[in-house]
């Protein structure tokens, strides 16, 4: 059994650091073009970090510089990380003007850019290859959550998982690195569930893949389908989440990278007992978890 760390050293020989900024798109589950109340687990708010409030995109690059550098973190570059909502959700030369506002940072290496499988087309794509052409690093991201279109349609995404197969081709056809984000423990998702998308995803060009636990966010839509219907949720525990992800990491195809594997939000945002431990600590307990089979508890 062996997964594989996300490595920017490795992928590009450098230290880089991914600023997260708001580039002040929104997303068509909230705007009305799909919905306005979102996808059920989502409350945008979570994600943003306070630096961005404000801000234009070069001011929020400073601030992002200035809060690493006071944490002690070096680095020899940054990646300008469009994070907020879903972020090729505009015409292309808005999307130019943004970007190339971050790109124009003299120590912003690349962008990555987060965004939901149907806010892309060939044209957007065409010219994310081209940045890169030029020696930018461009990755981009997208929300997978499921690769079950039940379970999509069961969150609102409004989008099947068809439609997430063709972006991510699209996306790799053009020599772009593609990341995903899965969730594990949607409602109505069972273990053998979980386990089975690893082969699904397996299929697909995808470079790395951020894997986060459900968080139930207070006011969201999903917390009331929680408190109404708990049944329908595997409820895993921490040792149960990791138990469970290391299983799913023995079925991916070892080339994918991992770049995460726990969602945290701000206290203010969930009641979840286990939510608010420490990346490395969730680390800790799947190497446990991989030498010493299995966990108690
Ligand atoms: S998760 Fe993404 S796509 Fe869904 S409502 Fe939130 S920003 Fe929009």
């Amino acid at each position: 059994m062996s997964f594989k760390p996300f490595s920017y050293q490795e992928r590009y020989g450098l230290r880089l650091q991914r600023l997260a900024l708001d580039g002040g798109f929104t997303c068509p589950n909230r705007d009305g073009t799909l919905g306005v109340g979102g996808c059920t687990f989502c409350d945008n708010r979570a994600f943003h970090p306070a630096y961005t409030q404000g801000k234009s995109i070069l001011e929020q690059l400073d601030a992002g510089m200035a809060f690493h550098r006071r944490r002690g973190r070096q680095a020899d570059g940054y990646l300008a990380y469009f994070q907020a909502f879903s972020n090729t959700y505009a015409p292309l030369d808005v999307l130019r003007s943004r970007y190339e506002e971050a790109l124009s940072h003299p120590q912003v290496r690349g962008l990555v850019i987060g965004t939901r499988p149907d806010c892309v087309n060939a044209a957007k794509l065409d010219y994310l290859a081209a940045l890169q052409r030029q020696g930018k690093i461009v990755e981009v991201e997208f929300g997978i959550e499921s690769v079950y279109d039940a379970t999509l349609q069961r969150v609102g995404r409004g989008h099947d998982f068809a439609c997430t197969r063709e972006a991510i081709c699209e996306t790799a056809r053009r020599g772009l690195p593609v990341g995903g984000h899965l969730i594990i423990g949607l409602p109505g998702e069972t273990r053998e569930m979980i386990l089975e998308s690893a082969a699904i995803l397996n299929e697909l060009p995808i470079s790395y893949l951020k894997i986060h636990q459900l968080q139930i966010l207070k006011g969201t839509a999903m917390e009331a389908e929680y408190q109404a219907h708990p049944e329908a949720f595997l409820r895993l525990g921490a040792d149960g989440y990791i138990d469970l992800l290391a299983d799913f990491l023995d079925r991916l195809r070892d080339d994918i990278a991992i770049a995460r594997i726990v969602s945290q939000v701000p206290p203010a945002f969930t009641d979840a007992p286990w939510g608010l431990l420490k990346q490395e600590e969730l680390w800790k307990r799947l190497e446990k978890r991989w030498f010493l089979l299995p966990l108690q508890g």
